[in-house]
């Protein structure tokens, strides 16, 4: 093991699989417990006064916040956010990371931190549902316009959406969900890093380049390595696991993810112990559950396409070969993941008999669980959206999406077919 609990994973020369399992953690620093210990302290005790004083310094004057002084107050930092943050950075190939109390938490210091009054912002499109509502809502009413990418895999559209957004003010953000949900749809990521520097000529900055990574998580696919400068993920998702928690990961260069960190600390929006240390327990199968539900989502996915009653699946690994997608696919994705839509034949009253038929499958919104959810999109994830721009992302009322768990790939099959008898 490294001695540096934040260098990056080509330092270490390990795999994530053993990265995930024992990072940054020296038994000797709990009495010689094998697994960390939960510290709950909200505060922590000065060994002297003026030790007080070195530790604010270091502080509020070192390269980035909390990251090697020692701690003051759980808002700003305490030992199982230390120990995460080192394995999310880590398994992200970071040199640093910031953990959240959710993802939206991530998310929501991210615009804070690099959009201003007068600003816009560039974004992939659809968004997931809470980052279109903080950018269409609260930040709007400061005065900050969001445009979105019709095309994220065309250099002409980011230059058409870029030129409309200069019109209102400088960009300070470039926003990309990649591959995007439910559409699968996928953004050039190394493409939009390379156009930000372009923007940066025309104005005094370059934007940041964020990208929330959470439909693929960090084992399949490393935005930094692209380009970007953030890569922000929702840890409820795939990283926890086991849908008992909400938490969020932001990662990146030190100077990048340090005064995020510091903002985080005024926003209050950091992640507690117990919930860090539920995640340090679930990154060390994250490997593991990955691969299982890949494959499992593969085998469901080929099922679900030579189905009669089905009329088309968005699998990306069905990325037709040769299309612009699938250039961007091979290049930037190490998968495809376990969650994906498909359409059957026929409308919402089929589709609902089918769900109410489902015994294995478990109908709840969220994904990346170990237990295999569906929902319908139309009537949940996208009620609040109007039925043009449902159309537009592709979801209409045959549409379902599925997270797939780590059960058995034969009982969540059979538990498809038999559903699907329903109409
Ligand atoms: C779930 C999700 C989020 C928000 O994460 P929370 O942990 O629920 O706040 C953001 N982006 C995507 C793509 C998501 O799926």
């Amino acid at each position: 093991m490294s001695d540096n609990p934040l260098e990056g994973h080509e330092g270490t020369g390990l795999h994530p699989d053993t990265l995930a399992v024992g990072f940054g953690y020296d038994p000797a620093s709990a009495y010689g417990a094998v697994k960390p210990p939960i510290v709950l302290s909200s505060t922590f005790a000065y060994p002297s006064a003026q030790a007080a004083k070195e530790v604010h310094q270091a502080y509020f004057d070192g390269p980035s916040p909390e990251r090697d002084a020692p701690y003051i107050y759980a808002r700003l930092d305490h030992p199982n956010l230390k120990l995460l943050q080192a394995r999310l950075a880590v398994l992200d190939g970071a040199e640093d990371a910031a953990a959240f109390s959710s993802g939206m938490a991530a998310i929501s210091a991210v615009m804070l931190a690099h959009l201003k009054p007068g600003d816009s912002v560039l974004h992939t499109t659809p968004l997931y549902g809470g980052t279109h509502g903080l950018l269409y809502g609260p930040l709007a009413g400061l005065g900050i316009r969001a445009f979105p990418i019709a095309d994220a895999l065309s250099e002409k559209s980011v230059e058409a959406a870029a030129e409309t957004a200069l019109k209102h003010g400088p960009i300070g953000l470039i926003h990309i969900e990649s591959p995007a949900n439910p559409t699968a749809g996928i953004a050039d990521i190394a493409m939009l890093a390379a156009f930000a520097g372009e923007v940066g000529k025309r104005q005094d900055k370059r934007p940041v380049v964020s990208v929330d990574n959470t439909f693929l998580g960090s084992l399949l696919q490393k935005p930094l390595k692209h380009g970007a400068d953030l890569c922000i993920t929702s840890l409820t998702k795939y990283a926890g696991g086991h849908s008992d928690l909400l938490g969020g990961a932001l990662t990146g260069s030190v100077a990048r993810v340090g005064p995020i960190r510091m903002l985080r600390t005024l926003l209050g929006t950091h992640m507690d112990p117990f919930t860090s240390w539920l995640l340090l327990r679930s990154l060390e199968t994250f490997p593991l559950r990955n691969a299982r539900a890949n494959a499992n989502a593969a085998t469901i996915a080929a099922f679900l396409r030579d189905h009669p009653k089905v009329e088309a699946v968005t699998y990306l690994g069905f990325l037709a070969e040769g299309s612009p997608a699938r250039a961007v696919y091979d290049r930037q994705c190490g998968g495809a993941g376990s969650t994906f839509s498909f359409r059957i034949r026929g409308g919402e009253r089929q589709a609902f008999a089918m769900l109410d038929r489902l015994k294995v499958f478990r109908m709840a919104v969220s994904l990346g669980g170990t237990e295999s959810l569906i929902c319908h999109s139309a009537t949940t994830t996208h009620y609040l959206v109007p039925p043009d721009i449902r159309r537009e992302v592709g979801v209409d009322d045959s549409s379902l999406r599925i997270s797939v768990g780590i059960e058995h790939p034969d009982d969540l099959v059979a538990d498809l077919a038999q559903a699907l008898d329903a109409f």
